[in-house]
């Protein structure tokens, strides 16, 4: 496929595009892989929390690819943090996954009222040694979380997955990622599909490029350098979200969707969840 791969901090290449499995459930997470996989996906982001590890696992399963063309990522719930309880529902992932080996393997929310996160990463740094995650990244941490695994002299999280979209732009922690060589990936890169698909300054883009106002809003985050992992279990639309490497925009088409923003959240705020 014609994806570009951008390089971890540890030296691993990851696909700058893959597909997101939130919501999907398990019995229609395998035919979802697959249409992704068919369409040119090498990379998938589940999660123990969305229930279709299993699923994911069968598409997984049932594909010629070898396995070191794909990429998989998977997260640990909230519930689970803390060392032992860490080891063990990565395990109960693996396991679900029938794999040997993760990818990328990332702490779901940093819970700083909970405050196990460092325990957790400790317990993340053992399954990265002993080689049964590839590179292992945090979710929904704000640079103070970050800060307190940095200041560990351990690994740095090779990934941050965020909530990005052109609402909602996380500049402050993009720049921190960057400073700190940790790769910001974008979640809910389409906004979840709602109103922001209509907005009228994107669908001028989109018709001025004969793209869709969803491939106009992926090729902004991955010309700003964001890994991103739209979601659709429409395998048209699944073939559109990564048919999105033969246009450009340009400075100020960017700029025009930067002006966008409005620090708007769909989702939970890291510090209180
Ligand atoms: P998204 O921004 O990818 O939007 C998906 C929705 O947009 C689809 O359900 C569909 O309704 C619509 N859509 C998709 N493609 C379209 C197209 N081409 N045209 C029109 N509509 C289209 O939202 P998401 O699923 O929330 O986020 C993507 C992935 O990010 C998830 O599947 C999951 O893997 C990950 N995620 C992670 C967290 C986290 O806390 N780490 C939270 C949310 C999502």
């Amino acid at each position: 496929s014609n994806v570009p791969a951008i390089t971890l901090n540890n030296g691993v290449t990851m696909p700058q595009l893959g597909f997101g499995v939130w919501q999907v459930p398990d019995d229609e997470a395998q035919s979802a892989v697959t249409s992704a996989l068919e369409a040119g996906y090498r990379s998938i982001d589940t999660a123990a929390v969305y229930q279709n590890e299993e699923g994911v696992g069968r598409a997984l399963a049932a594909t010629d690819l070898p396995r070191d063309e794909l990429f998989v990522t998977t997260k640990l719930w909230n519930s689970e943090q803390g060392y032992d309880t860490t080891l063990r529902a990565f395990d109960a992932s693996l396991a679900k996954l029938g794999l040997d080996q993760v990818d990328l393997y990332l702490i779901h929310w940093p819970m700083p009222s909970a405050d196990t996160y460092v325990d957790t990463w400790r317990a993340f740094e053992k399954i990265y040694a002993d080689g049964r995650a590839r590179a292992i990244g945090v979710s929904n941490f704000q640079p103070t979380h970050l800060n307190r695994l940095i200041e560990l002299d351990s690994a740095v999280p090779a990934l941050n997955q965020i909530e990005l979209h052109p609402r909602l732009q996380q500049s402050v922690p993009r720049a921190f990622h960057a400073d700190h060589g940790i790769a910001t990936e974008a979640w809910s890169p389409l906004g979840q599909g709602g109103d922001l698909l209509k907005e009228p300054r994107l669908t001028e883009l989109a018709d001025r490029h004969g793209k869709t106002v969803a491939q106009v809003v992926l090729r902004w985050h991955l010309q700003l350098g964001n890994v991103v992992i739209p979601k659709s279990v429409t395998p048209s639309r699944i073939r559109e979200n990564i048919d999105v490497f033969d246009f450009e925009l340009s400075g100020e088409d960017m700029a025009a969707i930067g002006g966008l923003n409005a620090d708007a959240r769909l989702g939970d705020d890291p510090d209180t969840m």
